[in-house]
Parts: structure tokens; C-alpha cells; sequence
């Protein structure tokens, strides 16, 4: 998965190097830059002296010291005078100029802080926003593992708009899934006449239901199905068939190719590791976890159907018992294309992202 968003300190990130929300002076400060200087050591702050101090935006290089990384990459951002004093072209730049070193060093993973969502006091969905925006632009022309440190859960906002809907339509869902319309009878026949015998625990009649309700509402896209929609959407029963034996690799490649889409746009747009594209395309059989398939779902813009119909294929289906598929079967529904803001939402719901 090249872009992850983690719930950790960021001093204890194995990766070859991460990122400080430094100050001007370079010489420690609270935050992160404090925590930083603290479990890196002394020497830390004897060779940041030597640097001269960093402009804002600007960024550069130490070693890791004492730290598990290789290097810390120091970058200053912007501090939030109200957005009109150029903060957000300031704060995309640390992201280009910290991912900029990073690659000359050869560094194959990087961990970043939400650079200015702490004392500098930048909006945190506008600075999540400018850090996804830069990361992503990154991996598409680069190969490297990034994180997005957050020290708490607290620390990542989503967008507020999508974020909701997404909340909202999870709660009608359990909601509807989850009424049991023989328990409320029961239950108002209880309010009315008392416990009938037989019936000795009246909670029980309040508990959520059991869990293997959920397997009734797995939705599987059966071959009939697909034959049937199939013919609704004018293709020959020829046709309709050569499709249902096709495996989920070739149906993702002729996704690609009737969207128009690279594989490098794809593999971007999935938060799939490049390498993955060649297991692929070499293998006709190739089955690809659960939330890659979900990824590739929403990468090549599917339909919820043509989603369902990719997921069978990989032996999976969209469960209302599964809380990441809900929000996943919103986003097709509704035509919200992005990987990036879907996994934000799902690190917010303490849900698995998606990607490889
Ligand atoms: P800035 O001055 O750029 O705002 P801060 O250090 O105050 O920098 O905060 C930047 C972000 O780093 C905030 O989201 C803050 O919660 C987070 N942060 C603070 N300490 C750590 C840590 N040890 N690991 C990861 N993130 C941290």
C-alpha cells in the first residue's frame, strides 16, 4: 500500500527516514519537533545547529541518531494566519521539498506528521487535504511507501460532507438490517400483556440480534444474475457468457481498456503497489485480497453491480455484516472515486483501508 494513514508516534517509525515540523531556528521545540529531538539525542541538535536555520517551506537533511530511521528530513510549514497569506502553496511545498530529498536519498519508505495541524494551527481536514493532494501527486511518478503519521485518532479529519453521508448511510443500514420485525411484536405484546410463559428473560427481547443474521444479507452476484443484467444491457448471450467465465484479472484489464485507464493511472489511483500490475497481467488466475479488489472497485469507477460482479470473481461479495463494505457499496453507489478520502474515513472509523 504506498500511501497509508497510521495511528503512532512517528519517533517510532521503522522507515528510512521521517519528517519534523520544524521551526525556523532548527534548534527543537515542542510538538513533534520536541518529541523528535528527545528520542533522537543530543547529537541531533548539534548538527541541526550547523544548518543555519530552515526557511519556511524549505527542507533538510539530518541522520536519525538514536532514532529507528536512517534520516530526519526538517521541514518548516507555514503558520495559519486565516488563509490568505498563502499558507496552502507554503504547506504543499514542505510536502515536495521533504519528498524531494527523500527520493535523492533513495528512500523506499517515508513517515510524514500533519506538518502544521498542531501549534501552527492550520485547519486539520486542510491540512490533511494539501498532505494527501501532495502525496498522491508524488506516487504517481514515484515508487515509495509513505505514512501519514497520526499521534491520535482525533488528528485526521475527513471531509466533513462525505464523512457524514457515509455515517448516516451505515447507521440506516444497520438500522434496517437489523429490525426484526417478530422480536418488536413480541415485544409490544410483552409491553401490553406481561411476560408469556415460557419467556423468562424479558432482555432478551431488547439484544441486538445474533451475528449469523448477518450472513442473510450477503449480497452475491450470482451467474444468473449476471446473465440477466447482461441481457438488459443489450449484449448477446454469447457475449454474456464469455463475461461470467472471465477471471478477475481479465475483467480488470478490460475495465482499463474500455475506461481508457493506464496501468501506472490505476495502480495510483488504487493505492496498489506498481509491481502488482505485472502479477496481474501475467496471471490470468490471480486473486487479489479483499480490499485490493475493493481498491481496484473504486479506482476504475464501477458501477455497484460491475463492483459486485469484479468481487465475485475474487470470491467476495459486499456484506451488510461488514462495516468497510457499507461504506464502500456508499461510495459506488454515489460516485465517490477517490481511494485516498475513502481510506481517510475508514482510519477515522478505526476500519482496515484499502489498497496492496
Ligand atoms: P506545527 O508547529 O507544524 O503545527 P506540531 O508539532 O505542533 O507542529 O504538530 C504537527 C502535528 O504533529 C500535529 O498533528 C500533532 O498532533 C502531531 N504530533 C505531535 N507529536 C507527534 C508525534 N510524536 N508523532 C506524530 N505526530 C505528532
Amino acid at each position: 500500500m504506498p500511501f497509508e494513514i497510521v495511528r503512532n508516534d512517528i519517533t517510532r517509525m521503522r522507515v528510512d527516514a521521517i519528517v519534523n515540523a520544524a521551526n525556523n531556528s532548527l534548534l527543537g521545540g515542542g510538538g513533534v519537533d520536541g518529541a523528535i529531538h528527545r528520542a533522537a539525542g543530543p547529537q541531533l541538535l548539534e548538527e541541526c545547529r550547523a544548518l543555519g536555520g530552515c526557511k519556511t517551506g524549505e527542507a533538510k537533511l539530518t541522520r536519525g541518531y538514536r532514532l529507528p530511521c536512517k534520516y530526519v528530513i526538517h521541514t518548516v510549514g507555514p503558520i495559519w494566519r486565516g488563509g490568505s497569506e498563502g499558507e496552502e502553496a507554503l504547506l504543499a511545498v514542505c510536502y515536495r521539498n521533504a519528498l524531494a530529498i527523500a527520493r535523492q536519498q533513495g528512500c523506499d519508505s517515508v513517515a510524514f506528521p500533519l506538518i502544521s495541524a498542531g501549534v501552527y494551527g492550520y485547519p486539520k481536514d486542510q491540512a490533511l487535504r494539501v498532505a494527501a493532494t501532495e502525496i498522491e501527486r508524488f506516487l504517481q511518478e514515484a515508487d515509495m511507501m509513505i505514512y501519514l503519521v497520526a499521534y491520535t485518532r482525533d488528528a485526521i479529519v475527513p471531509d466533513a460532507r462525505l464523512f457524514g453521508e457515509v455515517a448516516a448511510y451505515i447507521d440506516d443500514v444497520y438500522v434496517r438490517e437489523h429490525r426484526d420485525f417478530g422480536r418488536e411484536a413480541r415485544r409490544s405484546q410483552y409491553l401490553r400483556d406481561g411476560a408469556p410463559r415460557g419467556v423468562p428473560d424479558p432482555g432478551s427481547l431488547f439484544r441486538r440480534p445474533h451475528r449469523e443474521d448477518n450472513a442473510r444479507n450477503e449480497t452475491v452476484f450470482s451467474e444468473a444474475n449476471v446473465e440477466r443484467l447482461t441481457a438488459l444491457q443489450g449484449e448477446t448471450p454469447e457475449d454474456a457468457q464469455t463475461r461470467t467465465a472471465e477471471t478477475f484479472s481479465e475483467m480488470l484489464i478490460r475495465k482499463l481498456e474500455e475506461k481508457g485507464m493506464s496501468d501506472m493511472a490505476c495502480t495510483a489511483r488504487a493505492n496498489v503497489d506498481r509491481r502488482l500490475f505485472g502479477k496481474i497481467r501475467n496471471n490470468a488466475g490471480y486473486r487479489p485480497a479483499k480490499q485490493t479488489a475493493l481498491a481496484f472497485a473504486i479506482a476504475l469507477e464501477l458501477s455497484l453491480e460491475e463492483a459486485r460482479e469484479l468481487l465475485v470473481k475474487a470470491g467476495f461479495s459486499l456484506s451488510h455484516g461488514d462495516k468497510r463494505d457499507i461504506v464502500v457499496e456508499y461510495c459506488l453507489i454515489n460516485g465517490h472515486y477517490n481511494v485516498t478520502s475513502i481510506n481517510e474515513i475508514l482510519f477515522k472509523l478505526d476500519l482496515q483501508p484499502l489498497g496492496y
